[in-house]
């Protein structure tokens, strides 16, 4: 197999004949606590190409622009090469996780109104909490880049969130990355239960990568459910 021109913690990238567009290919690895905490989870690429898959496609019928062009098999997608953004986004509709332990929060409590959050992308530093400030400073993006990242995501927050009440998910959080194509700014990435945190609206069971983060074991079942219930299948 040809060398993967960038390989992550869950994905590799690769080059193809158009200098326009990558081949990205979702592998089983797991890793969490920035890199910490390493495994694997049964069938995750195959899953993840999937469920992203079904949002990207949710995304472009509501009009917001993103990397992804097609599905090419079950672990592989087709994107259109961005220049990321070292920014990534995080909207939170309820507290959980880093935000609940920053503001001494019990997981679980409703956010009277939606926060966003941006991180600096960058794995040494551990992806460490930035603002506005930090982005103009370090040169990270521009103020309009940043308004843009921050209207889509709200704009993405409302329509995911919508879609998965119907199917009994409640939309916790959720990480977004965005990128540069030919001037305009498209949602890169992947949006799977990696990237976002689903619980069962009726039992508030953890439908993500929570399950592996925490040892809750079934792992697996947790990201076939989301698919099952997302798309039917
Ligand atoms: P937290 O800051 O609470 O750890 O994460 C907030 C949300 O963003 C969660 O849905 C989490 O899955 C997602 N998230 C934040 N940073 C990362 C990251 O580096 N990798 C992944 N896969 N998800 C992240």
């Amino acid at each position: 197999m040809t060398k993967p021109m960038y390989e992550g913690k869950a994905k590799q990238v690769f080059a193809t004949e158009n200098p326009d567009e990558l081949l990205v290919y979702f592998k089983d690895d797991a890793t969490a606590f920035n890199g910490e905490k390493r495994g694997t989870i049964g069938n995750k690429g195959v899953l993840n190409n999937k469920i992203s898959t079904f949002f990207f496609n949710l995304l472009s019928e509501k009009g917001i622009p993103h990397h992804f062009i097609k599905m090419l098999s079950e672990r592989e997608m087709l994107v259109k090469k961005l220049d990321i953004l070292p920014v990534e986004v995080v909207v939170r509709n309820i507290a959980a996780g880093s935000l609940a332990k920053r503001i001494g929060w019990e997981e679980g409590r409703k956010l009277p109104s939606t926060v966003i959050e941006l991180y600096y992308k960058d794995d040494k530093l551990g992806d460490p909490l930035i603002n506005n400030y930090h982005i103009k400073a370090l040169g990270l993006a521009t103020p309009e880049q940043v308004e843009t990242l921050e209207a889509y995501a709200l704009k993405i927050n409302e329509i995911l969130s919508a879609f998965l009440k119907d199917k009994k998910l409640e939309l916790i959080d959720f990480k977004l990355e965005f990128g540069v194509h030919k001037g305009e700014v498209l949602l890169g990435d992947e949006i799977s239960p990696d990237t976002c945190r689903f619980w069962d609206s009726e039992t508030g069971q953890k439908l993500d990568k929570d399950r592996f983060r925490r040892d809750l074991g079934d792992v697996e079942e947790a990201y076939q459910e989301v698919l099952r219930r997302i798309t039917g299948q």
